[in-house]
């Protein structure tokens, strides 16, 4: 059977049921495919060929045995590399993190190779997930599949791409402030940010914690329902994860909406918003209006904050949670077994653990990561945090609260999932508050702690994919897995695939 490579889980866990491919085929399928086009893509930090072989066989053996684990039992998954996955490196696109190997697994990829999934191998991101474009990797910039002269967005711009372009079967992202779904929308995939709380954070690099989810980037609706199902569900790991019970994603799908009434933010439309963009989320709307759906015009009057709430925060959390990469547990360091490590021309400068520190930092942090740690330190500082921090906190529950009001006439939001499709690599490199505004619809949602995923919903005239983004109340991803498998039945946009 030719390009396997090309099958959604659903698909693939069908034929494997069936007995018409095995995991091992599969797997070889979707090296091949990284074979041919990753040089022009640069989706990978690293790729696990042989533990992927080796788990497939084992799959297969269980399989045989009639002990098949679950449905994504022998599938193919990419992971960011910002997942701690044991014995596997994990750099966070960091050169702090270049040569660390993890003594342990996170939760959300202990449940997927517990479910009997293959990893594939570890996707590119912004360092430490800061950025909207894959640039801010210390080891390369992904290319978006669809255009290899523009960016995949970010930061989970390599599970993006690896998901576009078939390098992959599915893939597991973060988002902290749009890292799932804006790389989502400019590559032409689903990408599910789920509440808060509900899929758990132990063992993925911390950005910022308050704000950090993980979920599914897939082929589609359904795909993103089937790895939702596996890695939701409370953690003794992560206190923060949510004791409420996790639905079976799957049975939302295909279920009757006409009783359902979407809002349009007024806030999230308008002024810089490219009018491709604008076109493609209103025909979006009127293919809901047409299945019969209220549509109706809402405000979130505070969400104009939510950009400048958000970095603060982001700062003043990154700050915190850099500390720990100090050169001297893990990771670049300028001490190994307890002797400094100076070259001559640095041994002037290395006499003791400050400068330990700040040489193992200076050389193994990138500029986006300095910049926020500094910002962070400045609004932590005494004499700022009450006018910086304290505010952000304040205004963070504005935005929070203005979202439960609004959720008390609507089901869901329909809003664009980001201004633009996707910009030219280096574009807004030498800009970081250009870059910043990339995420301006995605950035709200994540001090709210509600559930958003993008999903494909058409195409520029440069043959450029743009996402919608549905936006549901706390633990309301059952009503976006309704409204987005319903879309997806009368749209064709997810089927499209990049030529390379
Ligand atoms: N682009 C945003 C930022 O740089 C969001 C990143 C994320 O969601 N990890 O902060």
């Amino acid at each position: 059977m030719k390009h396997l490579y090309k099958l959604t889980i659903k698909e693939a866990s069908d034929k494997l049921y069936r007995g018409e491919i095995t995991s091992v085929e599969l797997v070889n399928s979707v090296m091949e495919r990284i074979e041919q086009i990753e040089d022009k893509v640069g989706a990978y930090i690293t790729v696990t060929r042989e533990l992927a072989l080796e788990q497939a066989k084992k799959s297969d053996e269980r399989r045989k045995k009639g002990r098949v684990l679950s449905p994504i039992d022998g599938i193919p998954i990419a992971v960011k590399d910002l997942f701690n996955t044991k014995g596997v490196r994990t750099t966070a696109a960091s050169k702090i993190l270049d040569d660390f190997v993890p003594q342990y697994e996170s939760t959300a990829t202990k449940k997927l190779w517990d479910a009997g999934a293959v990893l594939v191998g570890k996707t590119n991101l912004d360092q430490f997930a800061m950025g909207s474009s894959t640039e801010t990797s210390a080891f390369k910039t992904t290319k978006n599949p669809w255009d290899l002269s523009r960016v995949p967005g970010g930061s989970s711009g390599g599970s993006a791409a690896a998901v576009a372009a078939d390098m992959c079967i599915a893939a597991l992202g973060t988002d902290t402030g749009g890292s799932i779904r804006q790389p989502a929308s400019l590559c032409g995939i689903v990408g599910l940010k789920p509440t808060y709380g509900r899929v758990s954070r132990y063992g993925v690099n911390a950005m910022a914690s308050s704000l950090d989810t993980i979920g599914p980037m897939t082929k589609t609706v359904e795909d993103a329902a089937i790895l939702l199902n596996i890695i939701a569900g409370q953690d003794k790991y992560d206190s923060t994860t949510l004791a409420t019970k996790v639905p079976n994603y799957l049975s939302s799908l295909g279920q009757d909406i006409k009783d359902l009434t979407i809002g349009i933010p007024k806030e999230f439309y308008g002024k810089g918003m490219d009018s491709e963009v604008d076109m493609i989320v209103k025909n979006a709307i009127n293919i809901f209006k047409e299945r019969g759906i209220k549509v109706v015009e809402v405000s979130l009057p505070s969400v104009k904050y939510a950009l400048d709430v958000y970095y603060i925060i982001v700062w003043a959390e990154v700050a915190s949670n850099m500390a720990r990469y100090d050169g001297i547990r893990y990771g670049h360091s300028k001490i190994k077994n307890q002797k400094l490590v100076s070259s001559k021309s640095e041994g002037s400068k290395i006499k003791n653990l400050e400068d330990v520190y700040i040489t193992s930092r200076t050389e193994g942090l990138g500029d986006e990561v300095k910049r926020r740690v500094m910002l962070g330190n400045y609004v932590l500082s005494s004499g700022y945090y009450d006018a910086y921090y304290k505010k952000a906190q304040q205004v963070r529950n504005l935005v929070k609260q203005d979202f439960e009001k609004v959720f008390k006439n609507v089901d869901i939001l329909l809003t664009p999932v980001s201004p633009t499709a996707a910009f030219k690599i280096a574009e807004k490199t030498d800009n970081p508050l250009q870059m910043y505004l990339s995420d301006i619809h995605t950035v709200p949602i994540n001090p709210a702690g509600v559930p958003a995923m993008s999903i494909p919903a058409g195409f520029t005239k440069n043959n450029l994919p743009v996402g919608i983004q549905l936006i549901a109340p706390q633990c309301g991803e059952e009503t976006i897995f309704k409204l987005a498998s319903a879309f997806e039945k009368v749209t064709d946009f997810h089927k499209q695939r990049p030529n390379l």
